[in-house]
C-alpha cells in the first residue's frame, strides 16, 4: 500500500496555491510512469464551469514523502478533460526538453502569525527594531521559527530536492531557501515540493507562510523576491562578453512580458529601494544588485562563462512560467 499526494497548482488569478489530495494505490513501484492519470473536480478550483468540471491531473515529478509513512508526494501537471494542457498550466509551456537550461531559484518567504497577522517575531501591537540585525541572524532577539525552517531544509533534503543553502532574511521572520536543477522544468517541480512541505509544515506549527512580495506594504521592511538565476550551454562556455551583451539587450524590449509573469502585486516591491530596480527600467551590471539583471562576478572572474541572475521575480511567482518566459526571451537571439 502507498499513499499518493497529488500536488497541483489551481486556476486563480494572479495567483495560483498549491491543492492536493490523497491517492491510495495498494501494489506500488515508487515509479513516474506507475502513477496514474487522476481527475479532480476544477470548478472548486477555478479551472473548469460547474457543468462539466473534470479535470485531469499528469503527474510529472515524484519523491519519497520525507514525513508520512508509505507515502510519496506527486507533483501533477492539470490537463483540461480533451487532454490537451490547461491554461493555467504553466509547466506545459516551458520548451526546455532537453534540459539545457539550469535554474537556481532564491525562494524568500515570511513565516506569518495568523493571530497577530503579522510575521513571526513581530509584538502585536506594533514593530520591531528597525532592519539591520536580523539578516543571517542567530539567537532568540533577531531569528524567529528556526524550528519550522530546519524542519523544512531536513524535509527538503530526505525527499531529494536540490536544496543549496537556506538564510535568515533581512526582515524579521522573513527566510530564504535555494534550490538548484538541471532542467528548467525540474527546478519549478522542486520549488514547487519544497513549497508544499513548507505549508504542511506550517500547519502544525499554527504559522501561515506568506509568499507576497510586499506584506507589509510600502513601510521601510524588505520585499520577498525568488531571484532566478539561469544558465544554458551557451552561457556557460561561450567565454564571449559580446555574447553575453547580445543576450542582456534581449531582454530590454520584453519587460512588460516579463513583469506580466514574474509575480503579482510587484510594482510595490520594484521600487529601486531595498536592493531592487525599479519596475519601469531595464538595466544590468557586473554585481549590481540594484539591477533588474546582475551578472554575478563569479561569471566574469570565469572568463564569462557562467550564468545570470535575473532578480525581477518575486516570491509568489509560478516558477515554470519564470522559467518559460526567460528561455524564451534568451533562445530568441539564439
Ligand atoms: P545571492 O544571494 O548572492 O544572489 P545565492 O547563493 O543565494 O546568491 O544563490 C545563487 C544561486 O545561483 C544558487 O541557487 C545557485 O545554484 C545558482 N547558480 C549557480 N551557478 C549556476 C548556473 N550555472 N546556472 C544556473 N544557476 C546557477
Ligand atoms: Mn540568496
Ligand atoms: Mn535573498
Ligand atoms: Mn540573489
Amino acid at each position: 500500500m502507498a499513499k499518493l499526494e497529488y500536488i497541483w497548482l489551481d486556476g486563480y488569478k494572479p495567483t495560483q496555491s498549491l491543492r492536493s489530495k490523497t491517492k491510495i494505490e495498494g501494489d506500488f513501484s515508487g515509479k513516474l510512469e506507475d502513477c496514474p492519470n487522476w481527475s479532480f473536480d476544477g470548478s472548486s478550483t477555478e479551472q473548469a464551469p460547474g457543468g462539466s468540471s473534470d479535470c485531469i491531473l499528469k503527474p510529472v515529478f515524484i519523491v519519497p514523502d520525507p514525513q508520512r509513512r508509505d507515502a510519496y508526494l506527486v507533483m501533477c501537471e492539470v490537463l483540461s478533460a480533451d487532454g490537451k494542457p490547461h491554461e493555467s498550466n504553466g509547466r506545459a509551456t516551458i520548451a526546455d526538453d532537453d534540459n539545457d537550461f539550469w535554474f537556481g531559484f532564491e525562494q524568500e518567504y515570511f513565516l506569518w502569525d495568523p493571530e497577530t497577522n503579522k510575521p513571526l517575531g513581530f509584538p502585536a501591537g506594533g514593530y520591531p527594531g528597525p532592519q539591520g540585525p536580523y539578516y543571517c541572524s542567530v539567537g532568540a532577539k533577531n531569528a524567529f521559527g528556526r524550528d519550522i525552517v530546519e524542519e523544512h531544509l531536513d524535509a527538503c533534503l530526505d525527499a531529494g530536492l536540490n536544496v543549496e543553502g537556506i538564510n535568515a532574511e533581512v526582515a524579521a521572520g522573513q527566510w530564504e531557501f535555494q534550490i538548484f536543477a538541471k532542467g528548467a522544468k525540474e527546478a519549478g517541480d522542486q520549488i514547487w515540493v519544497a513549497r508544499y512541505l513548507l505549508e504542511r509544515i506550517g500547519e502544525k506549527y499554527g504559522v501561515s507562510i506568506n509568499w507576497h512580495c510586499k506584506p507589509l506594504g510600502a513601510l521601510d521592511w524588505n520585499g520577498s523576491g525568488m531571484h532566478a538565476n539561469f544558465s544554458n550551454e551557451v552561457l556557460r562556455t561561450t567565454g564571449d562578453e559580446g555574447v553575453y551583451k547580445k543576450i542582456l539587450e534581449a531582454f530590454r524590449p520584453v519587460v512588460a512580458e516579463h513583469i506580466a509573469v514574474y509575480g503579482a502585486d510587484n510594482d510595490q516591491r520594484l521600487t529601486g529601494k531595498h536592493e531592487t530596480a525599479s519596475i519601469h527600467d531595464y538595466s544590468y551590471g557586473v554585481s549590481d544588485r540594484g539591477a533588474s539583471i546582475r551578472i554575478p562576478l563569479y561569471t566574469v572572474q570565469k572568463g564569462w562563462k557562467g550564468y545570470l541572475e535575473d532578480r525581477r521575480p518575486n516570491s509568489a511567482a509560478d516558477p515554470y512560467k519564470v522559467a518559460a518566459r526567460i528561455i524564451k526571451t534568451v533562445k530568441s537571439v539564439l
